[in-house]
């Protein structure tokens, strides 16, 4: 099959209608699938046949847009999720239990250092955090016999760290393990983690990929390159006979391109059920065929917006990818040559007070917790979603506390910047 562009990817990609079938992605409401036999059925339980039994695990909607979402990052197979938490949670659970250690960018969304630091340590899986900007001796010193995979945020929320794929992804394979990245800032439009050697692609759709605020969601995408019976000790779960799932050998029967994302299916959905509301899977497909015009607006924007708080006398500091002032510009422009996002983090002089009465005057910027939509938003992360950081953590993640962070939408940029110097006059 021709390969299309993006632009084509997100119209056209996963749902290709057949003779008289709905132009638009239909809707499958409904929980569960009928079969003639139990023959039939049978076949599905013991995965030897595609189809469907019941929307806890998989549901036709949600698989469109799953297919679409890995044709948009180039990988084999993917899988939706109720939320980006979800996935985030699954992809590097489907590989480290009880007793393994995963290594962690520490500039990464609050939310998963949350999961990662607290609720999967109780769990028993121990992490280890490293700066982005570590050297490659401090990486390959946070390497135990245990680790189970490398996690990284190709543009950390909210500290806008650009994540060096290349090189985290050269040391998780000297040491037989894949590179899990969030790629939810960036999406696929912006950087395609897998051309750079990362092995799983994880995404909170429900910023920029359903990109309106109106769906929570996520999505989990395998490269189809990490090689799981070449380093079969270390994952037995993909390596060995799943006894809650008739014996089925995951990285035999499915090989490199299925076997990750069928157990996380098999074992994690069935016993979790995080699952996306298939009314929810068709706003993010909506969502996504526009996704090539949004980010470059969104993109642009928000060049325009840094540039101007830049050189605004009441702004201390200014932290945006695409300013050749930035410290990871150059990481940027090769990670990131057509832009970054729309998500912008600055310093009002004055510190904490100043910016929350600075945003107290906003009139289209709305304080929210959300980012990465069409309206523009902002937020103070330590007075909110970073409050259960201490402050060494919040330094670590490269969230002091005078941050704030605006998200830029898709509104006229004129009047938004006008917005910002209404209020940044007010105090
Ligand atoms: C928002 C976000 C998440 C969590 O996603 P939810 O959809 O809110 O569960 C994970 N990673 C990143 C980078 C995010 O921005």
């Amino acid at each position: 099959m021709k390969k299309h562009k993006m632009e084509t990817i997100a119209i056209q990609g996963g749902y290709n209608p057949g003779n008289g079938e709905p132009r638009q992605l239909p809707i499958y409401q409904s929980t569960t699938f009928k079969y003639d036999t139990s023959a039939d059925m049978a076949k599905l339980f013991d995965l030897e046949s595609d189809g469907y039994m019941y929307s806890r695990l998989a549901n036709p909607t949600c698989d469109f847009v799953a297919k679409k979402i890995a044709a948009m990052e180039g990988g084999t197979s993917a899988m939706l999720t109720s939320s980006g938490q979800a996935a985030n949670f699954f992809a590097v659970f489907n590989i480290a239990g009880c007793g393994d250690h995963v290594v962690a960018s520490s500039s990464i969304y609050g939310g998963t250092f949350n999961l990662f630091a607290v609720t999967m340590a109780r769990m028993g899986v121990e992490f280890t955090f490293v700066s982005p900007d570590c050297s490659n001796e401090e990486l390959e010193a946070a390497f135990q016999p245990n680790t189970k995979a490398v996690f990284g945020e190709t543009i950390a929320n909210p500290a806008l760290t650009v994540f060096d794929i290349e090189r985290f992804a050269k040391k998780a394979h000297e040491h037989g393990v894949p590179l899990i990245v969030d790629n939810t800032f960036a999406t696929p439009v912006n950087c395609r983690p897998f051309e750079w050697g990362a092995d799983i692609v994880t995404h909170s759709t429900t910023k920029y990929m359903e990109g309106h605020a109106a769906t929570i969601g996520g999505c989990i995408v395998d490269s189809g390159n990490f090689d799981w019976m070449a380093h079969a000790d270390k994952f037995p779960g993909l390596t060995t006979p799943d006894d809650s799932y008739h014996g089925v050998v995951y990285a035999e029967k499915f090989g490199k391109a299925g076997a990750f994302i069928t157990k996380c299916v098999a074992q994690l959905m069935r016993d979790f059920g995080c699952t996306p509301a298939p009314q929810n899977a068709y706003l993010l497909n909506l969502g996504l065929e526009s996704l090539p015009v949004r980010m470059e607006r969104h993109c642009s924007n928000a060049q325009k917006m840094a540039e101007f708080l830049e050189a605004h006398d009441k702004i201390a500091w200014v932290n945006y990818p695409g300013l050749p002032s930035n410290k990871y510009y150059e990481v940027a422009q090769k990670y990131l040559p057509n832009g970054s996002c729309g998500v912008i983090s600055f310093g009002v002089k004055g510190g904490r007070a100043a910016a929350e009465e600075f945003m107290a005057h906003l009139t289209l910027g709305n304080i929210e917790t959300h980012v990465a939509d069409s309206h523009t938003c902002c937020l103070h992360p330590a007075s909110s979603t970073h409050r259960q950081m201490t402050d060494e953590q919040l330094d670590a993640a490269g969230v002091p506390a005078d941050l704030v962070r605006l998200s830029i939408g898709l509104e006229n940029i004129d009047d938004l910047i006008d917005d910002v110097a209404n209020a940044l006059a007010q105090i």
